[in-house]
This record gives C-alpha cells, structure tokens and sequence, in this order.
C-alpha cells in the first residue's frame, strides 16, 4: 500500500507527497474517482507516511514500527468508516457491532466493504449518525501511538443528511493532527456541505495499454488475454487484477446479446438473472456497454448515433442506479427492456 504501487494516478501522488513534503496537507481530501482506481489504496498510502517514523521522499520506508502496524492492519491512529447495513436484531457474528444513538437506542450494524459482505447482508448501505457521533467520540482521545491520525472515509456518497450534519464542524474543524480522506465517485453524488470543506483530488482512469502492462507484469497475463481484460476494466487496475478470467467469453457474449438488437423479454430477463447474481458483474458489463455504445456514437449513421446516445444515457442511469439499489437484477432487467426499446 505504498505510493510506488499505485498506478496510472501520477498527478494524485506527486501532489499528495508535495503537500506532506511542504507541511501544506489539507486537513479534509476528497478523493474523487471510479471504484478500483486507487482512492483507498492512495489513503492508506498517505497514512503510511503520515505514522512512517523516517519517511522518505516516495513516503513511508515501509519498515519501522508505524509503517509495520500500518501493514498488518493494526495501527491504532488508522480510522475507516464503511457504510453499514442495518440488522434487525444483534447477531452473534464477529463481524456485527452495537452503537448506541443519543436517544440510548442500539443499533446492530454490518460494515460493507465489499460485494461478498453485500450479498450476505442485504439491506440499504448507509453512512448513519450514529457511526459519525462515535467517529467524533473516538477522536475526542489523543492520538495513541504519534501525534497524527488518519480517516478514511469509503464511500462518502452513501453519507446520509443527518450524519452529514452531526459531522460537519468536525470535518470543519478537526482536532489537531487529524487528516480525513473521504472517497466518491465523483464529488457530484456528495453532499455540497459535505464536498465544500474538502479539497478535491481527482482519481482518473488509467489507459487501456497500462492496465494491460500491469497484468502482464504483475499476473503473467499473455498480451491477448491482458488487453481482453483490461478492455473490460474500463481503466480500473483494482477491477483488472480481480478480474475472474473464467468468465471473460460469457461476458463478452452478454454484451454482443445486448447490443444485438433481437432481445426478446424472455432473453432480457435471462441475461439479468445471468448478470444479477454479483454486483461486480454488473458493473463491468454496464461500463462495457457503455464503452462499446459511445464506439457507436461515433458512427455516420444518424439513426445508429442517436439510438446509442440514448443506449448510453440509459445505462449511466442504470449503473448510478446499481449502486443504490439492492436488488440487481430489477435494475438490469429494466435497462435491458428500456434499450430494446429505444430503437422503435
Ligand atoms: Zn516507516
């Protein structure tokens, strides 16, 4: 998780390392991207050479005891608020935790940090009040181990009004030595409150022939089977190196099914049910639509250009949609009928 392995987001780093170098470190960053480019990779990053005890000019050194705790997970300085799942009832699981709200209710919350903890507790994904009011009460404590502290905040658009609320003199004016760094897809899903006491760093897509160099490298991928990828990642390296190779034709006959033009209701719902049972899947076929419509928008025809524009309107609605919605399958099945249908 240090600088050196971040890829693609030179701009990010070199000004990150600058303003630590400089002691010009906002104390509240918005790190604004797609899912898989790096923005939480980069925050751990930056904590590494927040806590490195000799940091060097690339960041942390990577081997003295901050470093080390940062590593294995362990440092005590390090913050992460997920947003969580609401259970109905306390559940004798590790992963569930209680927090009390200031009317002496418990809540029983999951933290969601991927998509296997999202199939197994379904539910709405929200950054609640009550996680923001014990965040505001575990930094009310110094710092345990320097003087310095990082928050890293996934997922700062599933951040609900009234946790916004609570956390905004906080996030205005932190206790000393304390750095957030929020995550968003893009600062527009943010809360303005919220995004206008941050700085904004951006998060870009890296180009299709770098993700392919690093699968190479890093995966021992053969020059097809990287560039078959990385076509798919859509400029994500997270999303590439995860990428399940097995299901490269399957996905790759979906897009052609889509985008056909003979998708009957029977085979929309069929490929949904396909595509539905993982939302990662989801979202590489809906990027991949969307980067094989806007090839189409590109086309002489008039009525093959129109007919792609609103394709791809559709499916940004859809992929917007997809990370809110917990029920996949309704959001595929409804742009797969809505884009049969945007050509009559
Ligand atoms: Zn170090």
């Amino acid at each position: 998780m240090s600088f050196s392995e971040i890829i693609g987001q030179d701009r990010a780093v070199r000004r990150l390392l600058n303003a630590v170098g400089s002691g010009r470190l906002a104390h509240a960053l918005l790190f604004v991207g797609p899912t898989g480019t790096g923005r939480r990779t980069t925050a751990l990053a930056l904590a590494e050479r927040l806590f490195c005890l000799a940091p060097e000019t690339g960041g942390g050194c990577g081997r003295c005891p901050g470093c080390r705790r940062l590593f294995s997970g362990q440092h005590p300085d390090l913050i992460e608020v997920w947003p969580t799942v609401r259970l109905s009832a306390p559940k004798d699981d590790s992963r569930v935790f209680t927090l009390r709200d200031s009317q002496g209710v418990n809540h029983a919350l999951v933290d969601i940090k991927d998509d296997a903890l999202a199939r197994e507790f379904p539910g709405t994904r929200q950054i609640r009040q009550v996680q923001v009011r014990e965040l505001i009460r575990r930094l009310g404590f110094k710092p345990m181990l320097g003087d310095c502290r990082v928050v890293i905040i996934n997922q700062a658009e599933l951040m609900g009004v009234e946790a916004a609320n609570a956390f905004l003199k906080t996030l205005e004016e932190p206790p000393r030595g304390t750095t957030f760094a929020l995550t968003a897809p893009d600062s527009g899903q943010v809360l303005p409150t919220i995004r206008s006491r941050c700085q904004r760093v951006p998060f870009a897509l890296a180009p299709d022939a770098i993700v392919a160099d690093v699968l190479r490298a890093r995966q021992g991928l053969g020059r097809v089977e990287a560039e078959r990828v990385a076509a798919l990642a859509g400029g994500r390296i997270g999303r590439a190196l995860q990428m399940d190779l097995s299901r490269l034709d399957e996905m790759d006959r979906a897009l052609d099914l889509a985008l056909g033009g003979s998708l009957d209701r029977q085979a929309a719902f069929e490929l949904s049910g396909q595509l539905g049972s993982d939302r990662e899947s989801a979202r590489v076929f809906l990027d991949g639509l969307a980067q094989r419509l806007r090839c189409q928008a590109d086309s002489r025809d008039m009525e093959t250009r129109r007919a792609a524009v609103r394709g791809f309107e559709m499916v940004l609605a859809a992929r917007r949609d997809l990370e809110r919605q917990a029920n996949i399958r309704l959001v595929l099945d409804g742009l797969l009928v809505g884009m049969e249908r945007r050509r009559s």
